[in-house]
């Protein structure tokens, strides 16, 4: 049989089989529905809330601070209704960094249209945060502070501990989009000062379309969707039942795992990145060494571009992406990339590669072995390569 190897995991994750299992009655048996008030829907109602204790449970937050979404963006969502409700008590700017995913960017700019003053922190050539900027960025007008937990792109930690303080000392809140570290890394909202927190399970191998909201008690929060009572009245709409229930099943199973799977996958990821920087000449690694995601490996491969990389990948049964699954029908370079100070033909050969614990070592060899065939020959076709050769274009790595 032809080999088949997922490498897209920071775009979305295989669901488990006891996620599935913890699933399936409430798609099939068990669907009452919570809101009732007979002891069939009451059945529903408990699972969600021993889901709700599950996910603050490996926040170390309390159940009460824990709504359920549809996903990620919609959680992310919620620090626009915020920064709203903020304006008539005189706090009218928002500070984010550069390299957030589209649900922030996207609703950063939605807040520059509305009249809020963004500002944009920008980030080093690995794609990290100075703490420093942000202190310097707070005026007294500022309401909000969001920044991600950990790049997408390019796998880059945040000190988040540290900003939160930051932000805690100024008296702003903060808000942190967790997609892609809950599940990953270690998470305490208490300790690192985290106000908001916004997390997804299809990223830890949970059901695609739920996600959390993490707000901490005492703060006002305006209602997302308004209709029912559901979630607190804060977000109304028959609860996805199943969806929660595998949300709450897969951050638990993460979280009990965590400490094996990092050590398994961050090595896979070594591997993956020392074979390719060892194998293939002129390309370069984006993000950092240390302060990484286990399972990610993003890199720029000088004289080519990503899209007719991925498509050979594709052919050689490797799935990959160019960066962002959001950005991908878009011919704009990744403006993760572009903060990171490359230029345009650079971010446009970029491919990011991410594992996680269902990946294998054969997995990592079976990229390791297409992979420089398939660079080689789009080189041989590139006339911006040719240039390099001639040494008419040259790129600092
Ligand atoms: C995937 C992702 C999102 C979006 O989450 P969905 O559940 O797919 O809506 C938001 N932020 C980051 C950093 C992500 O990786």
């Amino acid at each position: 049989m032809e080999r088949f190897v997922y490498a897209d995991n920071a775009a979305t994750t295989k669901i488990s089989k006891p996620v599935l299992d913890a699933m399936l009655p409430y798609l099939t048996e068990e669907y009452g529905n919570p809101s009732s008030l007979y002891r069939f829907g009451n059945q529903a109602k408990r699972a969600i809330e021993k889901a709700r204790k599950e996910v603050a449970d490996v926040l170390n937050a309390d159940p009460f601070e824990i709504i359920f979404t549809a996903g990620g963006t919609e959680a992310d969502n919620w620090v626009k209704e915020i920064m709203r409700s903020l304006k008539n008590k005189g706090k009218n700017h928002f500070i984010t960094s550069a390299v957030e995913h589209h649900a922030l960017i996207h609703s950063a700019q939605r807040l520059e249209k509305e009249g809020f003053e963004v500002t944009y922190i920008p980030v080093d050539r690995e794609g990290q945060i100075n703490p420093e900027d942000i202190k310097k960025a707070i005026r007294p007008e500022t309401g909000l502070v969001s920044i991600m937990f950990a790049n997408n792109e390019i796998g880059t930690i945040h000190p988040i501990k540290e900003i939160g303080a930051i932000c805690r000392e100024a008296g702003v809140l903060f808000h942190t989009d967790a997609v892609q570290a809950a599940g990953h890394i270690k998470i305490d909202v208490k300790e690192m000062n985290i106000d908001m927190l916004s997390l997804s399970a299809h990223k830890f191998h949970g059901p695609k379309g739920t996600g959390a909201f993490y707000c901490r008690r005492g703060i006002a929060l305006n209602s997302l969707i308004d209709g029912g009572a559901q979630e607190r009245g804060k977000r109304a709409g028959t609860e996805n039942v199943a969806g929660i229930v595998g949300l709450g099943t897969a951050i638990r199973i993460a979280n009990e795992e965590m400490e094996e799977t990092t050590k398994r996958v961050s090595a896979m990821r070594d591997r993956l990145i020392d074979g390719i920087l060892e194998k293939i000449p002129q390309c370069r690694l984006n993000g950092p060494r240390e302060n990484r995601l286990p399972g990610n490996c993003n890199i720029s491969f000088l004289g080519i571009e990503g899209e007719s990389l991925l498509l050979r990948l594709d052919l050689a049964g490797i799935a990959a992406s160019s960066g962002s699954a959001c950005a991908s029908s878009s011919l704009d370079p990744s403006h993760v990339l572009l903060a990171i100070g490359l230029p345009h033909e650079v971010a446009h050969g970029s491919v990011r590669l991410s594992l996680s614990d269902f990946n294998t070592e054969e997995d990592v060899d079976y990229i390791l072995e297409k992979l420089p065939e398939i660079v080689s020959t789009l080189r041989s076709m590139s006339p911006l390569w040719e240039a390099m050769q001639k040494g008419e274009v040259s790129y600092d790595l």
